[in-house]
């Protein structure tokens, strides 16, 4: 099948040129400030909080992501709130990763509250769907919410707490970046096959100490394992991960998702016992055979890294609008499962209207309130998306034609991740960005209406769990938005 490349090599170019100019006004060495600007000098710390949830006679601990009423029988493995926070002696910004389903914007903006010191607070979710339900939707029954207040408060401390103390830690530091690909550690469940193989890392170390590591970001495309009758909490196939590397370079460890959805998850075939069997989706073994392949591939990864510069940090984010078109959400909502507000739909990404109670009996059409993040790390550019974005929307690899059977084949491409940045080669894309929307289809796949693609007689699974067939090409927008106002801003700042 013939894959478009959408996005086009001139645009990225472009903005490629004004990168480079102001990079090399403020990065004198590789990955050193400009010595006549003392004061943009990397600094980075690292810490971590336990948000494992307590587990109490009568009061159940709702699991996330699979069937409903689903209680949890014990912890496997504790979760953790793990942040990363970078400074520049102007700005700091936090990096956090949870372990968890899917944390909800509400939840952010409240941590936020809390750290007003800090120019951007990320937190993004490793999406194990063996913790607890964060989102509401995974309670003992579809009008029951299986979210804790209690536990949710306990996890925005745990946040507060980790980034205050990787805050309190940071220390001088050079940066390396590498990526390694591995598209056999990847399966796509759902049509047509696109992948996102590529590894993307970041290890920072001591100024002119290569092997003195202060921290490690990792981030990679796949939905962890996800046994689906486990009773036991975990973090899944990347605590794996994250403890191989910690070992490896005795440095906290903080893994994030890139873009998960479409559907990637770990190939059936990859992965034997002693016996020789392959390894089944319930199988811890596979969890930590699967995680310590990732935690080799990230090791690869840093063998070929190179050193780059990470100041000075540029935060282009804000609140955007996501046209709400699901009526399964919409129901949530009603139901006081979804505790998410609602604002008229202006028509605008960047525009939220009136509120929505609700028990509104408006009847337009309404926004969710969620982000996208642009921040640019010196020469690296990070793209912070709020869901599961499809992979094809990061290198634009869109099947065409698109199956007849879709219901908007003939939609326009959305921009894809690589080609809205200044510099895909050197890029860190984080999925479940401070929200978890669900899936972030391309239109042109969406499929809900028969006749269905592919010749199938169901629609694929993803559109459900999405908020609308607009929402890439809305996500994809405010992306480049964000992104324009950043160059704008560092030209401004550069004359
Ligand atoms: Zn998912």
């Amino acid at each position: 099948m013939r894959i478009a490349q959408a996005g086009a090599t001139g645009f990225r170019m472009r903005h490629a040129v004004i990168a480079m100019a102001i990079g090399l006004a403020l990065c004198s060495g590789p990955s050193r400030a400009n010595a006549a600007d003392e004061s943009l000098q990397l600094k980075v710390g690292a810490a971590k909080a336990d948000i494992t949830p307590e587990l109490r006679e009568g009061h159940p601990v709702w699991m996330a992501g699979h069937e409903l009423n689903r209680p949890a029988e014990g912890i496997h493995d504790p979760l953790f709130a793990r942040a990363l926070v970078l400074r520049d002696g102007q700005r700091s910004i936090a990096l956090v990763a949870v372990d968890l389903i899917g944390v909800q914007h509400p939840l952010v903006r409240r941590v936020r509250e809390q750290l007003p010191e800090f120019a951007h607070v990320l937190v993004a979710s490793t999406h194990t769907h063996e913790g607890p339900d964060c989102v509401g939707i995974w309670g003992p029954a579809p009008d029951r919410s299986g979210v804790d207040p209690q536990y949710l408060e306990k996890v925005a401390q745990g946040i507060v707490r980790a980034v205050r103390e990787a805050a309190s830690r940071t220390a001088p530091a050079e940066a390396v970046y590498g990526t390694a690909e591995d598209v056999t550690l990847l399966a796509d469940y759902r049509l047509p096959n696109v992948f996102d193989p590529v590894l993307r890392t970041v290890r920072f170390h001591r100024p002119g100490k290569r092997d003195e590591t202060l921290a490690v970001l990792v981030q990679w495309n796949s939905h962890p394992i996800e046994p689906d009758k486990n009773r036991l909490i975990t973090r899944d196939c990347y605590g794996y991960t994250v403890d191989r590397l910690e070992a490896e370079f005795a440095a906290p460890v903080v893994y994030f998702d890139g873009a998960i959805g479409g559907l990637m998850g770990t190939p059936n075939k990859r992965f034997q016992d002693a016996q020789g069997n392959w390894l089944a989706k319930d199988a811890f073994d596979l969890m930590r055979m699967y995680g310590h392949a990732v935690a080799d591939l990230t090791i690869q990864a840093l063998e070929g890294a190179k050193p780059v510069c990470m100041v000075p940090l540029v935060v282009s984010s804000r609140e955007i609008a996501l046209r709400l078109d699901n009526a399964g959400f919409r129901a949530a909502r009603r139901a006081g499962v979804l505790p998410r507000p609602a604002f008229r739909w202006t028509g605008d990404v960047d525009r939220l209207g009136e509120p929505v109670a609700p028990d509104s009996d408006y009847q337009g059409p309404v926004a969710l309130r969620s982000e996208v993040t642009y921040l640019r790390l010196g020469e690296l550019h990070l793209a912070g998306i709020p869901g599961e974005l499809y992979p094809e929307l990061v290198y634009g690899e869109f099947q065409d034609p698109a199956d007849p059977g879709a219901d908007f084949p003939d939609a326009p491409l959305e921009p894809c991740v690589a080609s809205l940045l200044p510099d895909d080669d050197k890029m860190l894309l984080i999925g479940l960005a401070s929200d978890e929307v669900g899936y972030i289809v391309p239109k042109r796949q969406w499929d809900v209406k028969p006749p269905y693609a592919y010749g199938r007689d169901s629609p694929q699974y993803g559109e459900r769990n999405s908020v609308g067939p607009e929402t890439a090409a809305l996500i994809m927008e405010a992306l480049r938005r964000r992104v324009a106002e950043a160059q704008q801003a560092s030209t401004a700042s550069a004359k």
